[in-house]
C-alpha cells in the first residue's frame, strides 16, 4: 500500500502517521521524493480498506494498492520516480540510475595476481571505466576448475583500488566472508547462481554496502525482483539489477541468451538501476561490443565488461574477455552513442 502525502505536509504529521501505522502492526517506510513524501506500507494490508487509511489524516492525498508481489522494488512504490545508488569511491561518488550517465564496470573474471589486476585496473581506468571488477571467490561449474584466490585476492583488489582510485565490485558467495569482503568491496556482487540464496540475500540486506544482484540463469522477472525484495525488505535500499544472459536452447554459438528486453521490462516494473553484462550474456568476446552498444541505446544505466590483459591465458572466462585495447576502442564507440542520449560523462577526476 502506498500513502501519498500532500505537498507541504508538516514533518510532525508524517511522524504521527508513521506511528499510527506502526500501531496497526504495519511497517511504514518514508520515501522522500523530489516533490512529495510517500509512505510505503508493508505488512498484512490485504484486509485494509484504502478509505480507512485515508481517514488517518487530512494531509493524505491518495492511497494506492501495489498490485505487484514485489512491493518495495516496484515502480509504484516510488510513484514512478527512479531510485539511484550512490557509491563513494576514492575517485568521487559514482551514481547508478536512470537520471545519471552510464557507469562502466570492467576487469577480469578472476583476480589472478597483483601485476595483472593492477595493470588491468590502470588500463580500464585510462579508458574511462568507473569500477574495477574481479572475482576472489569464483562460482565454478566444476569443482576442479580454478576457484579464485579467495582472501589473498581481496588484498590484491585493495592494491588495485589504492593504485587507481577505482571502486571495487566483487562477488560474495558465502555469508561467512561478508565482513572481510565488505572491507574491500564498494559494491558486493551476488552472482546468478546465488540469486535465490535467500539466507545470503537477508544477510547482505542487513548491511549497508550496495548490492549488485545478477539475474539467475533461469529466473523470471518476478523471481528476480522478489530476490531484490529480500534485500530491500532487510533494510538495504541500494540494489542494482544486472542482466547477464539466461539459458535458452542454443549453447553452441553463444553461452547464454542476453535478454536485452530486460531493460524496458525492468524500467516499467521497478525503480531500481539496471546493469547489462554482455560478457557473460554472450560468452564470446567478439559479440560483446555490439551488445554493449545495443544496451546503451536501449537505455541501460550501467555495463559490466570482462577485460583481461591476455585473454588466452586467463584462468577463467578468457573467451569472453576483451583485451585492454579492444575495451578502449569500445569505450570510444560507446561515447558516440551515449553522448547524444545524454548518458555519457568522461571518466571521473584522475587522482
Ligand atoms: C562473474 O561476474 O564473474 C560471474 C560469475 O557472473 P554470473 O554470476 O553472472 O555467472
Ligand atoms: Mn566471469
Amino acid at each position: 500500500m502506498i500513502v501519498v502525502m500532500k505537498i507541504g505536509t508538516p514533518e510532525a504529521e508524517v511522524t504521527r502517521i508513521d506511528q499510527e501505522f506502526s500501531n496497526w502492526g504495519l511497517v511504514p517506510e518514508k520515501i522522500v521524493g523530489k516533490h512529495k513524501v510517500v509512505i510505503g506500507l508493508v505488512g498484512d494490508t490485504v484486509e485494509l480498506d484504502p478509505l480507512q487509511i485515508q481517514e488517518v489524516s487530512p494531509w493524505i492525498e491518495q492511497v494506492l494498492r501495489v498490485e505487484q508481489p514485489f512491493k518495495r522494488a516496484s515502480r509504484e512504490y516510488r510513484q514512478g520516480e527512479p531510485s539511484e545508488v550512490a557509491v563513494p569511491t576514492p575517485n568521487g561518488t559514482i551514481y547508478f540510475g536512470e537520471q545519471h550517465p552510464l557507469v562502466v564496470v570492467a576487469g577480469p573474471c578472476s583476480v589472478e595476481n597483483e601485476e595483472m589486476i593492477v595493470e588491468t585496473a590502470r588500463r580500464v581506468k585510462a579508458a574511462g571505466a568507473h569500477f574495477l571488477r574481479g572475482g576472489a571467490f569464483k562460482p565454478r561449474t566444476s569443482p576442479y576448475a580454478f576457484q579464485g584466490h579467495g582472501e589473498s585476492a581481496l588484498g590484491l583488489l585493495a592494491a588495485a583500488r589504492e593504485a587507481t582510485g577505482l571502486g571495487i565490485i566483487t562477488e560474495l558467495m558465502d555469508a561467512a566472508d561478508l565482513d572481510m569482503l565488505a572491507e574491500v568491496a564498494d559494491v558486493i556482487q551476488i552472482g546468478a547462481r546465488n540469486m535465490q540464496n535467500f539466507s545470503l540475500l537477508k544477510k547482505v540486506g542487513a548491511q549497508d554496502k550496495p548490492i549488485l544482484l545478477k539475474r539467475g540463469m533461469a529466473a523470471t522477472f518476478e523471481d528476480w525482483l522478489m530476490a531484490a525484495e529480500y534485500i530491500l525488505a532487510a533494510g538495504n535500499s541500494n540494489v542494482i539489477l544486472c542482466e547477464r544472459g539466461i539459458r535458452t536452447f542454443d549453447r553452441q554459438y553463444a553461452r547464454n541468451t542476453l535478454d536485452l528486453a530486460a531493460i524496458p521490462v525492468l524500467r516499467s516494473l521497478t525503480h531500481l538501476p539496471i546493469m547489462i553484462d554482455p560478457s557473460h550474456g554472450t560468452g564470446r568476446a567478439e559479440y560483446v561490443p555490439s551488445m554493449a552498444m545495443a544496451s546503451i541505446a536501449a537505455g541501460t544505466d550501467s555495463l559490466m565488461i570482462e577485460v583481461h590483459p591476455d585473454p588466452k591465458k586467463a584462468l577463467s572466462d578468457g573467451p569472453q574477455s576483451l583485451t585492454p585495447d579492444r575495451f578502449d576502442q569500445l569505450m570510444r564507440d560507446l561515447a558516440i552513442v551515449g553522448k547524444p542520449l545524454g548518458r555519457w560523462q568522461s571518466a571521473v577526476a584522475v587522482v
